[in-house]
């Protein structure tokens, strides 16, 4: 098929709007929608601390943010997570560390093993048992560890390079889940100290199909090596579906986001006891100790 605009050979046709693009045009088309975005996500003068992990997405978010922090008046920093999961994070921190340099992009790498106490991979040893649910533990920390690190950094916002499919999945899962909560607004602590750094997520409309497309075209470098604890099954599923779903039916991921957007405006905040700072760590929390820390503590006895 032809571009929709030129003569130019398609190489991506996006099905909800029936738009044919050639490399050109896409990139073009691209740049222009995420500017738009990033526009109304950040204020002039904000230090944006950008999630690297090393893949597509962040790869893709840390190239676009970084060509436009002179437009936006903004500085960007790079924050990668080293859990300690061998064969595989090292080789994404090795990309991340390349596509830093080739940008001149100053990068941040804050590992469990300094911060917890103990590589994720020694979880098994320090708990006696090969039964693990590898993400309930390595998920909290790494929220907790990318929230730390950017205030660390005096970051004003966090990007994460989160995108429609990982939102869509989300959404359902929480329905499934009976997780209503999350359908609401939650009451978040200030910008402070204890705080959590504003999180900004510059292409939660934006398709995997497309992120990746940009990083390829692009010729990013990136990793596209799989955590080897990944086996969050709904997570799986759910996303199995709604692609199946989306293939009949094109603009399914973006309904599903925009319902929920719809039903989060028109519900309030929980009531209850409002956010508190942890006692142990000074991050936010819940009660007294956050999740983190809680965890911290079962593996330093
Ligand atoms: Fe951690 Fe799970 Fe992500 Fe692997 S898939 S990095 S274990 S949260």
């Amino acid at each position: 098929m032809e571009c929709g605009k030129c003569h130019e050979r398609a190489v991506y046709h996006r099905r909800w709007e029936g738009t044919f693009f050639c490399k050109a045009h896409f990139i073009e088309a691209f740049e222009r929608r995420f500017l738009k975005e990033a526009k109304g996500l950040v204020q002039r003068g904000d230090k944006v601390a950008i999630g690297l992990s090393g893949g597509k997405d962040s790869a893709s978010l840390l190239f676009l943010l970084s060509n436009v922090k002179e437009r936006l008046g903004i500085e960007v920093v790079a924050l990668s997570i080293d859990e300690g999961i061998g064969g595989y994070r090292p080789e994404t921190l090795k990309a991340a560390e390349g596509l830093c340099h080739q940008l001149g992009v100053p990068h941040h790498v804050v590992s469990y093993k300094d911060e917890v106490g103990l590589a994720l991979d020694e979880l098994p040893a320090k708990l006696k048992t090969e039964k693990i649910n590898w993400c309930s533990w390595c998920g909290v920390w790494r929220r907790w560890l990318l929230n730390r690190g950017a205030k660390r950094l005096g970051a004003t916002k966090l990007a994460v390079g989160h995108n429609l499919d990982d939102e869509a999945q989300s959404v359902l899962m929480n329905l499934m889940r009976g997780d209503w909560q999350h359908l609401a607004p939650m009451p978040q602590p200030g910008n402070t100290e204890g705080g959590l750094v504003t999180r900004i997520k510059p292409f939660r409309s934006v398709p995997e199909k497309e992120t990746t497309l940009y990083a390829v075209l692009q010729g990013l470098p990136f990793s596209g090596a799989e955590c080897p604890h990944s086996f969050d099954m709904l997570r799986r599923k759910v996303g199995a579906m709604i692609n199946e779903v989306e293939r009949e039916h094109p603009g399914t991921k973006l309904q599903i986001l925009a319902t929920s957007d719809k039903v989060k405006s028109l519900l309030k905040a929980p009531e209850g006891k409002a956010p508190t700072v942890c006692k142990a760590c000074g991050e936010a929390a819940a009660g007294d100790v956050c999740r983190a820390c809680e965890l911290k503590a079962d593996v330093s006895a």
